[in-house]
């Protein structure tokens, strides 16, 4: 059976070297989901290749299947931009690098999903842009849940079905995905508390299209309890840790003027 050649769009989430000239490619595909190619003399190749297959790139790729193989076969790759910010800078690198780590844990072959194809290259095209990268990963994360079936829910409190007001604290549980009023939390559970402005910030950025969704603006208390909110429940989800947040981490706690987040 020949081999079948197909296009579509692509972010590279992660690369390395196979053999002594060929590299293997990890890719976000707008059309085919989680996507395994092997780009065959793409280490010694001057032209067809190079400066493209770098993280985070997006790009333009033909690549051929062949059947019985896992991998399919690269055949050509064109640059539409290679956020080079991110690359060179270490804070957009990390910020960065833990969306790749999210993608990479949900993904799945043959799973398209323009939704999280549209808002990956989004909050690439943001972080590159030095656009509060931080604000940027808590909208890109509060949506990816969304769209992987895990919507956080900030309507009322999960048992009692109180709504929030300004003046109660309400905590959020990440084993179920919602909001416990001070009444029904109990100990043991795990929640992170969270404001009044933080909920309806969230609760907003859950329903703003794509096109404005970076106009919301995030930071101090609010950023600190989004994040530790989106990190714990990322956590919780998956049952790991995610670890560019750890670098993420150390970074702000070597930076003394910025918060520190869990
Ligand atoms: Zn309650």
């Amino acid at each position: 059976m020949a081999a079948i050649s197909r296009e579509t769009e692509a972010i590279v989430l992660d690369c390395f070297e196979h053999g002594e000239s060929d590299v293997i490619l990890t890719l976000l595909s707008r059309d085919a989901g989680r996507l395994s190619v092997i780009a065959k003399g793409a280490k010694r190749s001057k032209k067809r290749f190079v400066n493209k297959l770098e993280l985070f790139s997006f790009l333009h790729i033909t690549y051929q299947i062949s059947p019985n193989r896992n991998l399919s076969f690269l055949s050509e790759a064109e640059l539409h931009t290679s956020f080079l910010n991110i690359r060179q800078n270490f804070c957009l690198y990390t910020t960065a690098s833990i969306l790749r780590e999210f993608l990479l844990i949900t993904i799945r072959e043959g799973e398209a999903d323009e939704q999280l194809f549209r808002l990956s290259l989004w909050a690439l095209h943001n972080i590159d842009r030095h656009l509060q990268p931080l604000a940027i990963l808590a909208l890109f994360l509060i949506n990816f849940y969304g769209i992987i079936g895990y919507r956080p829910d900030f309507t009322g409190c999960n048992m009692c079905n109180k709504q929030t007001t300004v003046n109660r604290r309400y905590s959020f549980d990440t084993t179920t995905g919602g909001l416990i009023c001070p009444d029904c939390s109990r100990q043991g559970q795990r929640l992170v508390r969270l404001s009044h402005g933080t909920i309806k910030m969230l609760q907003s950025a859950q329903i703003q299209p794509l096109e404005r969704l970076h106009r919301l603006k995030i930071s101090g208390n609010l950023l600190q309890e989004s994040l530790s909110l989106l990190h714990d429940y990322g956590r919780q989800l998956f049952q790991r840790e995610i670890i560019s947040w750890r670098l993420l981490q150390k970074q702000q706690s070597a930076n003394h003027d910025k918060p520190k987040y869990r």
